[in-house]
């Protein structure tokens, strides 16, 4: 029996299928989960002590790999003048300013310790601006699991067969109407029907959570100009696109701006940190200048705000992204190549540093049902023949790649010799 076998039967008589979130289980692509014990830069060691090369990342936060010598000096450094105080700190400031300064249209920023309290956060704000319930979501986005976000939802929620997931009231589900990632005339379609009843859409600008996605031309610029026509906020959550797709996020990629973006991942660092921000008009309706209510023991932790002022520093160095960007590129397309040369139907997507793979004879996957549509079992057979040999991929179909600035080369190269044998015994 492996470390991770004995671990993972252990984990499983205390913690719900033995893990702290869904996707972590493997349930997706069957096995056990591996069990790790360390990290640093490109690479996760499991508990028996092997290497992986890893292009999960947390999930997206390690843009700059694991463990990165800067980041740990800042926490502990940071750690050793206490953890926690529930009062404001200096540092929340500098984070603060840092973030205003690189996101389109963030006039003010609010902490708090993940996504899910981002994006929950957002909706009550936009709710509470416009004085409106509905709120208009996409099929196969993930937006984190509160009430009125877990409706036809993507990643886990997708994996698991829960697209509305039990202890969802229908009343509050009823408010919140999912349309089709990509498809424009629809969007238009439903905004004329209800628009002046919608307080916001929300938007994965790049969806990452029914594999990688990108917006079809035209789509997001659609979005801001239907919430602007009818009076409601457009909420862009780039708590896996920001500071990811590059230093000004999807927003800066695309030239939309949102009303309130949700913010998470690579901010913290690793650490647990999350935010929301906008338009001051907007963000001065919140609790305590405002009426809409929101609060946090630990919002604006010291240590996790130490950790993404050194993160933010360091990805804000001049050509950061230019080599991951590349780096990305390469591995996407020496995948397509290694599938072509093995006669494997395959299509890739990739923006700035995420990238998805999509088993499909269809050259474009563009939303949740060409993506539903993919050979899924021969996904997951690949995703176990990656793992035997040494790379690390999200064990899911529905979750986007990542490449972090410490993957070389070399690591590509390894990869793709690896898919070389893997796609051969497909
Ligand atoms: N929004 C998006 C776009 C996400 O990808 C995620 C998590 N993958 C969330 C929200 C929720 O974040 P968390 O898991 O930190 O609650």
């Amino acid at each position: 029996m492996s470390r991770s076998e004995q671990l993972f039967s252990e984990a499983q008589k205390v913690i719900p299928g033995g893990v702290n979130s869904p996707v972590r289980a493997f349930r997706a692509v069957g096995g056990t989960p591996v069990f790790f014990e360390r990290a640093k830069g490109a690479y996760l060691y499991d508990a028996d002590g092997k290497e992986y090369i890893d292009y999960v990342q947390s999930w997206g936060p390690m843009i700059l790999g694991h463990a990165h010598p800067d980041v740990l000096a800042a926490v502990i450094e940071r750690a050793q003048s206490g953890l926690s105080f529930g009062a404001p700190t200096g540092l929340e400031t500098d984070l603060a300013e840092r973030v205003c300064a690189l996101v389109p249209g963030m006039d003010m920023v609010r902490f708090v310790n993940s996504g899910t309290e981002a994006t929950m956060s957002a909706i009550r704000l936009a709710r509470g601006f416009t004085g409106r319930d509905k709120i208009v979501k996409f099929e196969g986005c993930y937006h984190g699991h509160s009430d009125s976000l877990l409706i036809k939802a993507g990643s886990g929620a997708l994996t698991m067969g829960v697209p509305s997931s039990p202890g969802v009231p229908e009343a509050l589900a009823q408010h919140t109407i999912t349309l089709t990632y990509n498809d424009i005339e629809g969007v238009k379609q439903a905004f004329a029907e209800i628009g002046d009843q919608v307080a916001c859409i929300i938007v994965e600008p790049v969806a990452g959570n029914m594999n990688c996605v990108p917006p079809v031309e035209g789509f997001l610029q659609c979005l801001r100009q239907v919430c602007d026509q009818h009076g409601a906020l457009l909420i862009i959550d780039e708590v896996m696109t920001g500071f990811r797709v590059g230093l000004r996020g999807a927003q800066g990629h695309y030239g939309v701006t949102a009303d309130i973006t949700t913010l998470g991942k690579v901010i913290g660092g690793g650490m647990p940190v999350g935010a929301f921000g906008g338009r001051r008009e907007v963000m001065e309706k919140i609790a305590p200048l405002g009426p809409v209510y929101q609060a946090g023991t630990l919002s604006g932790n010291p240590v996790a705000m130490a950790a993404g002022l050194t993160n933010l520093a360091l990805i804000s160095a001049p050509g950061f992204y230019d080599p991951i960007v590349a780096r990305t590129a390469a591995l996407t397309d020496g995948l397509q190549r290694e599938a072509d040369a093995a006669g494997v139907p395959f299509t890739t997507n990739r923006v700035g540093s995420m990238f998805g793979f999509f088993f499909t004879e269809s050259k474009r996957v563009e939303n949740f049902a060409q993506v539903m549509a993919c050979d899924i079992p021969r996904f997951n057979k690949f995703f176990h023949l990656m793992l035997e040999q040494g790379v690390y991929l999200a064990p899911a179909s529905y979750e986007a790649g990542f490449m972090s600035a410490a993957h070389t080369d070399e690591d590509i190269a390894r990869t793709l010799e690896a898919a070389r044998s893997a796609f051969a015994q497909l």
